[in-house]
């Protein structure tokens, strides 16, 4: 390392996400402004304050609630500029107001209980990763709430390493970008991302868990609707005449495999068709699917499956007409990233100097990256050390944001001689 690590650097970690978690900066699905809550904004105004104060340039808050700053580069050349991002907002649902973080110092291993939730109780034997970090400092929240460190660690860790690096102007990098964004747990937030603000050639979201994880890989996905229009008549007089809308559909979800290609029986590299919303009426009712798979052959393949049963079920019912309309939502990250692996490549080099093994398990979901990788960002998502996230056991070694932080200050100076 180029400078040497010490106290100060995990004091300084364990004060930011103590103080970052007690701001309430819930997000709100039903909300139809960007950002989707104004206190998203509060916590933005402090860290804009913070970055100006460390000497950051650049410094820009946006109305849509978008935070970017500039650390200048140290070296000469010219280097690609690498974006960090990590958002500001924590999920709703299991309470993110009133926040009270609670430290644990060189923990060793007893059982973790919460003042606010007496039922409540962490312990290595539940959790094996807890039990690797004996001796560590634990940080979780007091019961009632989540803790946020889904994503304020990641906020936290770009802030510390920002103010490392704005101090130690020795350690040699190109020009990094940060940026915090809004409303990620509602899935809205990156489409407003200005890209001409962002001004970066590639990306990391500090959004990942385990120590180690690089992750490049998140489900293709396509969404489906199925319209099924029958024959509506009064049922009296509906002999020969009726063809039932929610009989069809019946039938279609009848039809679809059940014990495999659902969520439910599948895991992994495995991929599924999903009914979650049914709506209508005898006369037309609607299907909503959603088609996940890791690979563009299996995708299409869940849709052949549906459009083929759905031309089925309306073979056996010529009045009725049955419509399956299917459309691209996002694509797994690797597609763009297998022609460019350097931001994986650097970073699982960054990890093995620093004695780190790293692991990148495909993720059965979305990433912001995976939208900012289609957008021409590519943006793999890197590990801060969160656990047990959206849930009131949420916790996170202040030793594994450490981690995170270092191997990130080797990732940007090898990013400065790519
Ligand atoms: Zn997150």
């Amino acid at each position: 390392m180029n400078f040497t690590l010490s106290g100060a650097l995990n004091a300084e970690l364990e004060d930011r996400l103590v103080r970052y978690a007690a701001i309430d900066t819930m997000s709100d699905e039903s909300s139809a402004t960007t950002p989707s809550t104004a206190s998203q904004f509060e916590l933005q105004r402090l860290l804009k304050a913070e970055l100006e104060g460390m000497g950051a340039s650049a410094v820009t808050l946006t109305e849509t609630g978008f935070l970017f700053a500039t650390i200048p580069a140290t070296v000469a050349t010219k280097t690609p500029v690498v974006a960090l991002l990590a958002h500001v907002d924590t999920v709703a649902g299991i309470g993110g107001v009133q926040v009270k973080p609670r430290v644990h110092r060189a923990y060793q291993g007893e059982p973790i209980v919460f003042p606010d939730d007496a039922l409540l109780v962490l312990m290595p034997e539940l959790s094996p990763y807890l039990a690797q970090k004996i001796g560590d400092d634990i940080i979780t929240a007091s019961g009632g709430t989540l803790l946020g460190a889904d994503d304020k660690a990641g906020v936290d860790i770009i802030m510390t390493l920002a103010h490392q690096l704005l101090t130690h102007p020795e350690i040699r990098h190109g020009e990094i970008r940060v940026c915090f964004t809004p409303d990620e747990e509602i899935g809205t937030g990156i489409r407003h991302i200005d890209l001409d603000l962002l001004k970066a050639d590639f990306a990391y979201t500090l959004d990942g868990g385990d120590v180690g994880e690089i992750v490049y890989e998140t489900f293709s996905a396509d969404k489906a609707t199925v319209t099924v229009t029958g024959v509506s008549s009064h049922p009296g007089h509906a002999k020969g005449v009726l063809v039932n809308a929610l009989y069809l559909a019946a039938t279609i979800t009848d039809t679809l495999p059940h014990n495999a290609r659902t969520p439910e029986t599948t895991e992994g590299r495995e991929g599924f068709l999903h009914l979650y919303k049914m709506e209508g009426t005898a006369a037309e009712c609607t299907m909503h699917f959603i088609l996940r798979d890791f690979e563009r052959e299996g995708l299409e393949e869940h849709g052949r499956l549906l459009q083929s049963v759905c031309e089925t079920v309306q073979l056996t019912a010529p009045r009725s007409r049955i419509e399956c309309v299917i459309t691209p939502q996002y694509r797994n990250m690797r597609y763009w990233l297998e022609n460019d692996m350097r931001p994986v490549t650097l970073a699982v080099d960054a990890m093995r100097e620093l004695g780190i093994e790293p692991i990148s398990p495909p993720v059965r979901g979305g990433t912001d990256g995976s939208q900012l990788t289609e957008m021409g960002v590519p943006t793999p998502n890197f590990f801060t050390g969160m656990q047990n996230i959206h849930s009131p056991l949420e916790w996170i070694s202040v030793q594994d944001m450490q981690k995170s932080m270092l191997v990130l200050v080797r990732l940007m100076e090898l990013w400065a001689s790519a």
